[in-house]
């Protein structure tokens, strides 16, 4: 393994050990860590950050966006408690990083990112890697993606200031929500919402995170195709 990963990964230990009560454990599963390690970062940064890819820091990615930090990454993996059979839907594609360590766990991710650009970019950075169970749409991810509903696991990269309903709505039995709410660049706690069998909803708060904001709305929901 590159020193440079196991600095990082080093490092997202560390930060697990130091929030520790809050997040309710001491290490994360053993396979979001292999994820974590499987994923070149360095890859999916702007080539001139390339030196900081491995940092435990989010980075400018353009269009005012950011790649999440990886400790909040891995932290976010983890709490989905993704499994080989899953469905995962992502909002927020934004570099494709997040993307990639999801797909390196689940059987299939669905992606949405807002911003055409950086969706089209994602979706060629993975294909070059060989991501072969990534489905990509460019459009707005507030109300989801309910075509291929329902889903073990939602995870969205941008804080909302309340919990979308429909992503809810789209979550099957037993699934997983994680959801960065609060205030834009501020006050924001990252959310664990969970679906029981009986289709009944529990959520709650984990910690304190700072994220772009999520576009909220349906705007662009009419003219929003799949990419091939
Ligand atoms: N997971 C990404 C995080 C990117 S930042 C990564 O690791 O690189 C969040 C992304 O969410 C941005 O690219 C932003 O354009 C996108 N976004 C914001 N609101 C959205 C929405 N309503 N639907 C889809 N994407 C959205």
């Amino acid at each position: 393994m590159k020193k440079a990963v196991k600095r990082m990964l080093d490092t997202i230990e560390s930060e697990v050990h130091y929030t520790r009560s809050l997040i309710g454990k001491n290490a994360l599963d053993p396979r979001v860590m292999a994820a974590m390690a499987a994923v070149p970062r360095d890859q999916f940064v702007p080539p001139e950050l390339r030196a900081f890819a491995y940092d435990n820091g989010p980075l400018p990615i353009g269009h005012g966006q950011t790649i999440s930090q990886p400790y909040i990454v891995a932290l976010m993996t983890d709490l989905l408690q993704i499994g080989p059979e899953h469905e995962v839907l992502e909002v927020g594609t934004g570099s494709g990083y997040q993307t990639a360590v999801l797909a390196e766990l689940a059987h299939r991710v669905y992606t949405i990112e807002v911003i055409g650009e950086l969706g089209e970019a994602s979706a060629e950075r993975l294909r070059a890697l060989d991501y072969t169970n990534i489905e990509y749409r460019i459009g707005n991810g507030y109300a989801g993606w309910p075509e291929h509903a329902p889903y073990d696991g939602i995870m969205v990269t941008a804080a909302a200031s309340h919990i979308p309903p429909a992503l809810v709505e789209q979550l099957g039995p037993g699934g997983r929500l994680v959801v960065p709410v609060g205030l834009p660049y501020s006050h924001q706690e990252l959310m664990l919402v969970e679906k029981d069998a009986g289709g009944d909803t529990h959520s709650r708060d984990i910690l304190g995170v700072a994220f772009v904001p999520l576009r909220e709305g349906e705007d662009s929901q009419a003219d929003t195709p799949s990419l091939h």
